[in-house]
């Protein structure tokens, strides 16, 4: 039986009264809900881990480099994210393959640097929206997993998040046929490639969840919960997308 978990992007957002949405989030979770997984900017990381302590949210970055440590200004090795306390890495976001060209092979560096490091890669793929009207939409998520999936996950080292770049911020979602079309897909894809393994690593629907939306969205069969950017970013729109979840 997979856990279910509701995941949230805070993205380049993150201040004091974000901390209070976490700490009133925190404290409104009991020890029988889905997991929760918060991931603020690399500068909030110690500070949320301190304020969800011995609570069930977890804490985890948005990015990591491939290297450990050394020249490369500005970024922040899934080592350093172990050090902060955080048990989770965001990797392969559209935000980032778009804004900093990263490659599959960069996102699959990057997923084998998480696994090295301990942390939980929750890896993003989805597509464009020409790709979704094009004929072959499974096709081309289905390479894009196959290519960007670390060696030897299993469910405890990896989460894949589908994320439809269209949906994105967008108040936009698929059809619930194309979700559930999809992750059936990719559930196939990752059976194929990992064996039974691949059927407790959880799958993730992310783009324009909401309250509204979440229910229905969370019934299908693999979809294991949301990754979810704008409406986790106040405790009052995530914990009813919590609840959804939890109620599936
Ligand atoms: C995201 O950034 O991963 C995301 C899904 O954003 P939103 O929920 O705002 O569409």
């Amino acid at each position: 039986m997979r856990r279910k978990l509701a995941a949230g992007n805070w993205k380049m957002n993150g201040d004091a009264t974000l901390m209070g949405e976490l700490a009133t989030l925190t404290q409104a979770q009991s020890s029988d809900g889905p997991d929760i997984l918060i991931c603020p900017p690399a500068t909030l990381l110690a500070q949320a881990v301190q304020t969800t302590q011995n609570s069930p949210v977890s804490i985890g970055g948005q990015d990591c480099h491939t290297a450990t440590k050394g020249a490369h200004t500005g970024d922040v090795s899934a080592q350093m994210i172990k050090d902060t306390g955080a048990s989770a890495v965001i990797i392969g976001h559209s935000e980032r393959r778009g804004d900093h060209h990263e490659t599959n092979a960069d996102v699959r560096a990057k997923a084998q640097a998480a696994r090295a490091a301990g942390r939980l890669a929750v890896l993003c793929i989805g597509e464009s929206e020409a790709e979704r009207t094009g004929p072959d939409t499974l096709d081309i998520i289905a390479a894009q997993l196959d290519a960007s999936m670390p060696d030897g996950a299993t469910g405890d080292t990896l989460v894949i998040a589908y994320e439809p770049i269209w949906a994105i911020g967008t108040g936009r979602v698929p059809t619930q046929d194309q979700i559930i079309e999809t992750h059936d897909m990719i559930r196939a894809e990752l059976v194929k490639r990992f064996g039974a393994e691949g059927d407790a690593i959880r799958i993730l629907y992310g783009g324009s969840v909401k309250p509204g939306n979440a229910a229905e969205i969370f019934t299908a069969q693999n979809v294991d919960g949301a990754l979810v950017g704008g409406a986790s970013l106040k405790a009052a729109d995530f914990q009813p997308i919590i609840d959804a979840l939890a109620a599936s």
